[in-house]
């Protein structure tokens, strides 16, 4: 007790046991797969938890995003007592186990207790593997934050607590476990992991925790653009996107990942677009409606690509060779940085190439527009760049009142763009860059 007391005051580590329930943790928040693991695990003579976010969110009243377990384990002997699950990694072995809900296959990841040897590294202290077993507490002092090394025990309903995990959460702090300069060079990766649990969880970067990002933000540059990406996206989806962002700027991690920002955010148009794209993610995050990530890099990017295809077209280009030239230009200078998948990167390419085809509303294109599979994006995506200012208003209000009305009010708008006197209305100005409309033109 008074050893325990003494470890409390000094934050040394230490396993504290703490009924699961007096922190609103039990067995019916679990996923079944995950419980089915531990269950299985413990049956077959092994240790297993549910562990890190899962445990973290259910204390703070969260939804978790996914059940990980952490067990002692080898992942062939995890294979031995599921016989559909699958070893993957080679950098870090873990183990998928597989499971159907609702139709769907969802993975539980199991890993085996990491060790406290010295994993190998390269010459800036990364981790180049870490695949070495060992027991709880070791597993416990190798996560990252304090907050991630609590493990529950389904069958006893404990939370096992060995970094005072439990009372960060409580006073809403997030710290790293151990050195945190150490442990940023091991995986920089754990810098961004560091700002997106904040500003998600709604916790304080400790100053020790903090201290060191600046200087170390750099090491991130050595790190494979895939993974980058991964964490980009985890950023983008957390629910708090623009925090996201704000945070990383401040603590200069954007610089690796996304140097764009800070010329985004200095003029206010394409400021307020940002924020508003990133606002309607938000939204749609909080509502359980899906978010679509190649609109979302289509509008982080946007600023670039207009940028560079204006400048092509100015130096007289033809607009829409200039515009696919733009595109793949920025698309390979962010490619170094973030390895965004095919198949957002085409989305995010459709949803630009049809922004020109908006200005088109003459004969039949505007019909043809919207037969296109990409229309509704690319709508959505007129009507956020109009709301901030960075395309004529009346353009969007336009394409908005052509998919509300009849055929014939269809063709009746088309023709008073093409000849507004006619119109019982007063002829509006229009702000059409020729270029692009022509651009479009060339498209068909
Ligand atoms: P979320 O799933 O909500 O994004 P998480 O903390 O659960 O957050 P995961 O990627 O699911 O993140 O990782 C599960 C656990 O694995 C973490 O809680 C942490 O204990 C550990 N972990 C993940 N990434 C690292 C890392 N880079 N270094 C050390 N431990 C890590
Ligand atoms: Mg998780």
């Amino acid at each position: 007790m008074i050893r325990k007391l003494i470890g409390k005051v000094l934050r040394r580590p230490g396993r504290q046991v703490l009924h699961a329930k007096h922190y609103g943790v039990r067995r019916e928040h679990i996923h079944h797969g995950a419980l089915k693991v531990c269950d299985r695990l413990q049956d077959a003579g092994f240790e297993a938890y549910v562990v890190g976010g899962a445990v973290r969110d259910l204390i703070l009243g969260k939804h978790p995003k996914d059940f990980d377990v952490a067990t002692n384990a080898t992942p062939e002997q995890v294979k031995h007592v599921f016989h559909r699950a699958r070893i993957i990694g080679r950098r870090f072995r873990i183990v998928h186990v597989p499971f159907w809900e609702h139709g769907e296959e969802e993975i539980i990841e199991v890993t085996t207790f990491r060790g406290a040897s010295d994993a190998p590294t390269d010459a800036t202290g990364r981790i180049l593997r870490d695949n070495v077993y060992g027991n709880i507490e070791e597993d416990a002092a190798r996560r990252d934050f304090t907050v991630n090394a609590l493990y529950y025990d389904p069958s006893r309903e404990e939370i096992l607590d060995f970094h005072h995990g439990v009372d960060d959460l409580t006073g809403r702090k997030l710290a790293m476990i151990g050195d945190p300069s150490l442990r940023y060079r091991e995986d920089p990766v754990r810098m961004l992991r560091a700002v997106r649990l904040s500003a998600k969880l709604g916790l304080t970067i400790t100053p020790l925790t903090r201290k060191p990002i600046p200087e170390l933000a750099p090491l991130l540059e050595n790190i494979p653009s895939a993974r980058l990406f991964d964490e980009m996206m985890k950023l983008l989806f957390s629910g708090k996107a623009w925090d996201c962002l704000m945070t990383l700027r401040e603590h200069g991690l954007h610089k690796p990942l996304f140097p764009l920002l800070d010329k985004l955010l200095s003029e206010p148009a394409t400021k307020a677009f940002l924020q508003k794209a990133l606002a309607n993610t938000d939204t749609r995050i909080a509502e359980d409606k899906p978010v679509s990530a190649g609109f979302l890099f289509a509008a982080l990017l946007w600023h670039e690509v207009e940028a560079l295809w204006q400048k092509k077209t100015a130096a007289s280009e033809y607009p829409v060779p200039a515009l696919v030239d733009a595109m793949n230009e920025v698309e390979d200078k962010v490619e170094k940085r973030l390895a965004i998948p095919k198949r957002y990167g085409t989305a995010m390419k459709e949803i630009w190439m049809l922004q020109p085809r908006f200005e088109q509303r003459i004969g039949q294109r505007p019909f043809r527009l919207m037969e296109q599979p990409r229309f509704r994006a690319g709508y959505d995506f007129l009507l956020l760049r109009a709301e901030c200012g960075l395309v004529e208003a009346e353009l969007a209000e336009w394409w908005t009142q052509f998919q509300m009305v009849d055929g014939d009010s269809r063709l009746a708008m088309i023709a008073r763009v093409a000849n507004p006197a006619k119109s019982d209305k007063k002829p509006r100005k229009r702000r059409r860059k020729p270029r692009a409309a022509d651009a479009a033109g060339d498209a068909e």
